[in-house]
C-alpha cells in the first residue's frame, strides 16, 4: 500500500521549511510510486550525477559532526521499500529519522526500485534511520543504540533482505538472505557508495564481501549494513587558460 500522494507529501516535506510548490517539487519528494528504471538524470549504475540534483539539500560538515541543509524525507512507503524504525521494532519510521541529502534519496531510490524491479516476487527493502530534518547529532538520547555518524544526510541504515520475506529486520544473521544481501551490497558499491559497514559475523564467512576499502565489517551490522555516500560535488566550471598556438 502506497501511503502519501502528492499533497501529504508536499505537507510532510516540512512544517516549519518554506516548501516548494508541489510542481516544483523533484518527483522522488512527491512519495511517487516505483517507476520502471532509475530516477530522471540517474544512469543505470545508480551513480548519482549533480545533474540530477534539483533542489538545494546539503551535506555540512562531517557525518559524525555535521548539519544537513535542506534536507527531504525518504519517503515512508514505496512500491518497492518500506521503513523501520529499530528502537520501536515497527514501521513505519517516523519522518523525522530519515530525511537525507537529495542525493542519498536519490541513490536509495535508484538502487531499491532496481532491486525490486529484479526480484517482484520478493519483499521490499527496509529502511531505516537516516539523519534527523536538520541533521546534528542522533546519538541514543534519540533512541535505540543510537549513531556517531548520519548527522549530515550521507548516511543510511539498509535492512538485510531475510529468507523468510519478512518486512522486518533479521534478528539473527541466520535470517538474512546473504545472497540478496550481497546482490544490495554489489548494487550500492555500482552506485558509487564510499563505505558500507557489514555484519562481521558474515564477513568473516565470505558471505558478504566487496572492494575491501568500501564494504567494512563493523560491529552491530547484524542486521542492516550502513551505507554512506560521498557529497554531491558541483562540477569544476571549466577554467580559460592562456592561449596556446
Ligand atoms: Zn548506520
Amino acid at each position: 500500500m502506497l501511503v502519501g500522494g502528492a499533497g501529504a507529501a508536499a505537507a510532510a516535506l516540512g512544517a516549519g521549511i518554506a516548501a516548494p510548490s508541489a510542481s516544483t517539487l523533484p518527483s522522488h519528494a512527491l512519495g511517487v510510486p516505483a517507476r520502471v528504471g532509475p530516477p530522471p538524470g540517474v544512469p543505470s549504475s545508480c551513480r548519482v550525477p549533480h545533474s540530477a540534483l534539483h533542489g538545494r539539500s546539503r551535506a555540512l560538515g562531517l557525518p559524525n559532526h555535521g548539519r544537513l541543509a535542506n534536507g527531504i524525507p525518504f519517503p515512508q512507503e514505496t512500491d518497492y521499500s518500506f521503513t523501520w524504525d529499530f528502537p520501536l521494532g515497527l514501521s513505519p519510521n517516523p519522518q523525522w529519522r530519515r530525511y537525507g541529502s537529495e542525493k542519498l534519496v536519490l541513490t536509495l531510490e535508484c538502487v531499491l526500485s532496481a532491486y525490486n524491479a529484479a526480484h517482484p516476487n520478493l519483499a521490499r527493502v527496509g529502511v531505516a534511520d537516516l539523519s534527523r530534518r536538520g541533521g546534528g547529532p542522533f546519538g541514543a538520547r534519540y533512541g535505540g543504540l543510537g549513531h556517531s555518524s548520519h548527522q549530515n544526510g550521507l548516511d543510511a541504515d539498509v535492512l538485510y533482505p531475510r529468507k523468510d520475506l519478512c518486512e522486518c529486520a533479521p534478528d539473527s544473521p541466520n535470517d538474512v538472505d546473504v545472497a540478496r544481501a550481497q546482490e544490495l551490497i554489489d548494487r550500492f558499491v555500482r552506485a558509487g557508495a564510499q563505505y558500507l559497514f557489514v555484519s562481521p559475523a558474515l564477513y568473516r564467512r565470505h558471505l558478504l564481501r566487496g572492494p575491501p576499502n568500501i564494504v567494512i565489517p563493523l560491529a552491530f551490522h547484524d542486521d542492516h549494513v550502513h551505507v554512506r555516500i560521498y557529497p554531491d560535488r558541483a562540477p569544476r566550471q571549466p577554467t580559460s587558460g592562456p592561449e596556446r598556438g
